[in-house]
């Protein structure tokens, strides 16, 4: 009798099956190939056969199976990255596969064709003889290159006009259409026009912008002269440097870069000047603001804007809004701080907001390597890099739907040295004597947003996460959120390679969404712990610190009632603070945890170790007043975590607003001299920096003139916040900050989205008061008339007000003292460029001071009469 049961059916290899249809595409054997088909699909087949090999004439075929071992047998089905490859350009296509057992391995009985990654290019340059032209120009909005007497280099791939390279004597002239830019071009170049000799530009666009904006004449005639070695090898020198810097991707399926066809009027051009040094300027049109100007030589980003006649044009790109969000994360991280190797698996939660999304962009640090990518049935995604634009785009193997979420995968692993932190940075005074540091040793390692240790979403997306780390014995580490757990790792806890026996980890849960994940790693010892109010604070200090320990729980509970009550209810579930030692003053504070930077000590003239004092000379520090540093990290819980600035030009929201909240707690902590002090630092550095930019030039300031950045981010927003905080009254002014933290809490916020709801608190508009203060550079510029009459028992203090420049709206306060001397104020609103008021004082007065806080910042000149 044969057996009851069915020998068990063998299930044949899909890896050699896969194989198989390799070689015979690679010997050209396409009836091997089809016979793999179902007898439906093969004329098909053969037609993208003929585009592939006979059209677009490639050459080579790799083919790579992505689910290797996630077969399911009741439905089986391969997912294929192909690779075609000919000397000059690349096609990765992926493919489904509707598969059945067949005799000797598999059929195919369907197959999904998706082209996630359309045709690449391998540019090379140069590619043959140049030629030797008459003129070239190149023009586009604001710009014009112009050269004679050129050599003109194209590049290898036939029929696409998307690179050029001009060697000669040229000429440049740029002009922003915008004023603001030109007044930067004026401080970075000083010019409002930038005007120069250029030797050469190399430039990658789109076949359009190839047709429309570039001009090449030769003159018919006698053959000029060929080009000479040196030129030619001038020409291949140039285009190793610039040949990757845009419109470039790295992908493991390549091994060499792989250029885009950039698309609409996408173009980069870079060029040398002979004064400036080397310039890019990038022009994308899908971009929020599409003209970059960047000084290579200086690292300089000189202009970033749109173009007058572009500014409707703008409002069509709003409405695409983003492909994807990121809801989630869950990541593993392995941290040696012996080597700074960091070892992670980032679980990536994305929800799809258009159909067919069929990739996704994030932000990622290209000195970490990525090892592997997996969708959520762990089956192997392809991905390539941007390293100059530090992005990884990785492609799905079947599109997502709108509203339906999908799981990525991603383990990575690297050397990576924390970055220099660049907000609320403050150096140590006496610089010059570094030399006599006793070596100081920094043992706390911390990565915030700057360090792009995990793969971040480009856009301003909130989420939430839960991140586990593994640290070796003796070590701590400190995470957004909740601690849900801790432990030390035993063999049997062992769930991924990253869990090493002996180490200990902690795991934290951060449930309100945030914008950016941090963590910091060191031997951290608890040194207080307590509520405020319901709110869990925990304090840690750092190995490094010792002598200099401070308690800060007490102080850190009444910043926090100060604020809530200004502000609304503190943003997250709990707060952890620590003391660390670190090369400048100053602090960083993400999400529902903060650091404190302490100084290192110094040996002073007598030999002593005296603790280094942060530089007197630096416009944002008021550590003079106690408890300076911790109110202003604080404040970053409700500004810069709990809302997020939507643009760099709105950074202010972050910066400007925990300035003034920290000058806020100050006051109610040091009284009103304090206050007044505060201001007047406040508007010496405005009036010294001013000049650089406008409030809402935001993080850029930030490369021209940092101090300028930190007078004008923080502090010329502090007393712009303050005056208006003095037009609105205390009541309107802080229920209108209310307003606008509760709305914009967990998402981000703009300049206008502010003034809105400020305006609603208000009852009336508030446009002539925010326009000159956060659009310009410029100050008020007043001229003060001031007379006293007395009139029997009352005096009259008559104040003149002229702004002979641009009319400001500012409230200002007249300060006198009576007959008993006592000081007394009052506040008058300007909002004309010519306005008297009449203030009545009882009995004598003296001491008229006009804007005696200088809360105002700008010139306030006496006028005779
Ligand atoms: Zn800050």
């Amino acid at each position: 009798m044969p057996g009851l049961s069915a020998a068990p059916q063998e299930v044949p290899d899909l890896q050699a099956f896969i194989l198989q249809l390799q070689t015979a595409l690679q010997a050209r054997d396409f009836e091997t190939y089809l016979a793999a088909f179902a007898p439906g699909l093969r004329a098909a087949q053969r037609d993208s056969l003929d585009l592939i090999f006979d059209r677009l004439k490639m050459e080579t075929v790799a083919l790579h199976l992505a689910n290797k071992g996630s077969l399911d047998p009741q439905q089986p089905r391969g997912f294929v990255q192909a690779v075609y490859q000919n000397p000059y350009s690349a096609i990765i296509e992926t493919w489904q596969l509707g598969l059945e057992p067949a005799p000797g391995g598999w059929l195919i009985k369907d197959k999904i064709v998706r082209g996630n990654v359309s045709q690449l290019y391998k540019i090379k340059l140069p590619s043959g003889p140049p030629d030797r032209v008459d003129a070239v120009e190149v023009r586009h909005i604001d710009i014009r290159l112009a050269f004679r007497n050129a050599l003109v280099f194209y590049d290898n791939v036939p029929g696409l006009d998307t690179a050029l390279l001009i060697i000669g004597e040229g000429s440049l002239v740029f002009s922003p259409s915008d004023p603001s830019e030109s007044h930067q071009l004026s401080l970075t170049h000083k010019s409002p026009r930038l005007q120069d000799s250029v030797s050469y530009a190399f430039i990658r666009c789109s076949p359009s912008f190839f047709g429309r904006n570039i001009s090449i004449q030769k003159k018919p005639g006698p053959a000029k002269a060929p080009a000479s070695k040196a030129e030619i090898n001038l020409a291949a020198s140039l285009f190793r440097k610039l040949g990757s810097h845009y419109f470039t991707i790295q992908t493991p399926l390549s091994a060499e870069p792989l250029s885009f066809v950039p698309q609409g009027d996408e173009a980069a051009i870079e060029f040398q000047g002979r004064k400036t040094g080397e310039l890019s300027y990038v022009y994308s049109p899908f971009a929020n603001e599409e003209v970059i100007l960047y000084n290579r030589t200086r690292g300089l980003f000189v202009n970033f804007y749109s173009p007058a006649p572009e500014k409707d044009k703008r409002r069509l790109f709003v409405s695409f809004g983003q492909k994807s969000n990121v809801e989630s994360y869950e990541i593993e991280t392995a941290f040696e701080p012996e080597n700074f190797r960091l070892s992670a698996r980032a679980r990536i939660q994305v929800l799809a907001n258009v159909d067919g999304l069929d990739s996704i962009s994030l932000k990622f640090n290209p000195s970490l390597e990525i090892l592997r990518v997996y969708d959520s049935q762990r089956r192997e995604l392809f991905f390539t890099q941007d390293s100059g634009g530090r992005l990884i785009y990785v492609y799905f193997l079947e599109p997502v739907a709108a509203r339906r979420r999908m799981t990525i995968e991603i383990f990575y692993r690297g050397r990576l040295v924390p970055p220099p932190q660049v907000n609320d940075a403050i150096t140590a005074g006496q610089q010059s004597e570094t030399v006599v540091f006793m070596g100081p040793r920094y043992e706390t390692y911390f990565y915030s947003q700057s360090a792009y240790w995990y793969p971040a979403p480009p856009e301003e997306d909130f989420f939430t996460a839960r991140m586990k780390i593994i640290v070796p014995p003796g070590y701590t580490s400190i995470a957004n959120g909740r601690l849900l757990e801790e432990g030390t790792l035993n063999g049997l806890q062992r769930v991924t390679e990253l869990d090493k026996a002996g180490s200990d980890y902690a795991v934290y849960e951060i449930g309100t969404p945030v914008r950016y994940l941090s963590f910091l790693v060191g031997r951290l010892s608890l040194t207080e712990e307590g509520l405020a109010g319901s709110l869990p604070l925990t304090c840690y200090v750092a190995s490094d610190v010792r002598w200099l320990r401070r308690n800060f729980l007490e102080d850190t509970r009444k910043i926090l009632a100060f604020y809530q009550n200004l502000f609304g209810p503190f943003p997250f579930d709990n707060l952890r603070i620590v003391q660390r030692l670190w090369q400048s003053a100053g602090g960083h504070s993400p999400a529902s945890f903060l650091v404190v930077n302490e100084l290192p000590r110094r040996t002073d003239a007598t030999g002593a170790l005296v603790p280094l004092v942060p530089s007197p000379n630096s416009p944002v520090d008021l550590s003079h007043w106690k408890d300076y540093f911790l109110a202003h990290e604080i404040a970053h819980q409700w500004w810069g975590q709990g809302v997020t600035a939507a643009t760099y030009r709105d950074q202010w929201l972050s910066e400007g607003l925990s300035q003034f909240a920290a000058a806020l707690y100050l006051r109610s902590k040091h009284g009103e001299e304090a206050f007044s002090a505060i201001l007047k630092k406040f508007s010496k550095w405005t009036g010294k920096k001013s000049r650089w930019g406008e409030i809402t030039l935001g993080s850029r300031l930030s490369y021209v003139d940092f101090e300028a950045y930190q007078a004008i981010i923080y502090n010329k927003a502090a007393l712009v916040l303050n005056m208006l905080r003095d037009l609105m009254g205390d009541e309107r002014f802080f229920a209108g900050l209310r307003g606008f933290f509760a709305r914009y809490r967990g998402s981000t916020a703009s300049t206008g989205q502010f003034r809105a709801a400020m305006e609603a608190a208000a009852g009336r508009g508030l446009a002539d008061f925010f326009d000159p203060w956060f659009n310009s550079h410029e100050l008020a510029e007043v001229r003060v008339g001031r007379t006293v009459d007395r009139s029997g028992e009352t005096s009259v203090i008559r104040i003149r007000i002229d702004q002979p420049g641009r009319p400001f709206v500012f409230p200002l306060w007249i300060s006198w003292k009576g007959a008993d001397g006592a000081a007394r104020r009052e506040k008058v609103l300007v909002e004309q460029k010519n306005q008297e008021f009449e203030i009545l004082a009882p009995g004598p007065v003296r001491d008229v001071v006009v804007n005696p806080d200088k809360a105002v910042p700008g010139g306030f000149n006496a006028k005779k009469g």
